[in-house]
């Protein structure tokens, strides 16, 4: 006879068996987004997540529609064709070229190759908040080195190098929105011992204008220990997609392909990502509009009284010379408006906030909103 299935909540759980994360699992802090949503509001002007105001290139969203004919195949899961479009954009070696689904994961994967329980897995402290939580996930140890006017500073980071440290993640620009030259990641690298991974996540490299800056690529090919994250999500307007890739030496990259889901990044993924690299005329009107807006906020923000930092990226950190309860009160005051923005709590910058360069109209709303506030309250 067929035993009876047992009647729904018959069986009482033993609490006293569960199955239990790995040690160091739970210590890690879920990441909180920029928020898309405020109560009471319908339409939300969102700017705390650093997206393209502009959306994205109208050839990459005809690619991603034409994707939908061929949803029942699975996609190349090499990603050839992408990886030969962004090698020729690039003027780069396809097959050191791995895709991802975001930059997130490869973050992650990075992490899961080079780095485990024991080991040290160094960033600095306005770097990217996910640098700490990949370590964490594979047992490493993150270390973070203290940063000096909100910028990367290299003698610091070489001064926390122990035998353990097997990473060294460096965002450049930061999450703070400044960047370091060439020079300054070039010495960088040459301070670390080659044994070290020296991953330079260059998510908002496409903003940078200044002559010294680079986002990595010659790094890569003059060693074997350094590797440049990019992605999809900013300036071109892909975030909802999730796509990132990385250049690296051979040897690491062969390392993130055994990694790797085998069909990590999707179809319409791939055909939007190559229709994107194609239109250029879209990519530098999102930088243009980039190039003018963001000086714009950054006088209007001074303007109010308050601190800016001077960023090369498509967002503006912003501090507060009233301390955390006045960037409180206007993250407050705008959030009711529907004017979202970042609070920088993840950091430990809780005196400022962060925001994205939106459209012509989110920008001069976001003032308004803000001069309204602090006029009535300073
Ligand atoms: C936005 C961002 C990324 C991009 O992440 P994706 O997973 O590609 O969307 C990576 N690094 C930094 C510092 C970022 O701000």
């Amino acid at each position: 006879m067929v035993d009876q299935i047992p009647a729904e909540g018959s069986i009482a759980p033993d609490a006293k068996v569960v199955p239990r994360p790995r040690p160091g699992v739970m210590d890690i802090a879920p990441y909180v987004g920029g928020r898309a949503s405020a109560p009471n509001v319908d339409r939300v002007m969102k700017l705390s997540a650093n997206e393209s105001p502009l959306g994205a290139s109208p050839m990459a969203v005809q690619a991603y529609g034409q994707a939908g004919d061929g949803l029942n195949r699975y996609p190349d899961g090499a990603a050839k064709d992408l990886r030969q479009a962004i090698a020729g954009v690039h003027g780069i070696n396809p097959d050191q070229i791995v895709c991802g689904d975001g930059s997130d994961e490869l973050l992650h994967l990075l992490a899961l190759g080079f780095a485990g329980p024991g080991d040290e897995v160094l960033s600095t402290e306005f770097g990217f908040v996910v640098y700490p939580m990949v370590a964490k996930s594979v047992g490493a140890t993150p270390v973070q080195a203290r940063e000096k006017d909100f910028t990367v500073d290299v003698d610091a980071l070489l001064a926390q190098v122990t035998d353990k440290t097997r990473i060294v993640f460096v965002a450049n620009p930061n999450s703070t929105g400044t960047y370091i030259p060439w020079a300054e990641l070039s010495r960088l690298h040459d301070g670390l011992p080659g044994d070290v991974l020296l991953v330079i996540d260059s998510a908002y490299a496409e903003f940078v204008e200044t002559a010294d800056y680079s986002a990595g690529e010659a790094l890569v090919v003059a060693s074997s220990n350094t590797i440049m994250t990019r992605t999809f999500s900013k300036a071109y307007g892909l975030a909802a997609l999730r796509l990132g890739w990385c250049y690296g030496p051979t040897g690491v990259v062969d390392v993130l392909n055994r990694l790797r889901g085998p069909f990590n990044v999707t179809a319409p993924a791939q055909a939007a990502g190559i229709a994107a690299l194609g239109d250029v005329d879209f990519l530098m009107a999102v930088q243009d509009h980039v190039a003018s807006w963001r000086p714009w906020l950054t006088r209007e923000l001074t303007r109010l009284g308050l601190q800016p930092i001077p960023s090369v990226t498509n967002f503006v950190l912003v501090r507060f010379p009233g301390g955390a309860s006045s960037a409180a009160a206007t993250n407050a005051h705008l959030a009711a408006q529907g004017i979202l923005v970042r609070d920088m709590d993840a950091y430990g910058l809780t005196d400022c906030l962060r925001i994205t360069v939106g459209t012509e109209e989110e920008m001069r709303a976001l003032i308004a909103s803000m001069e309204d506030h602090l006029g009535t309250t300073s």
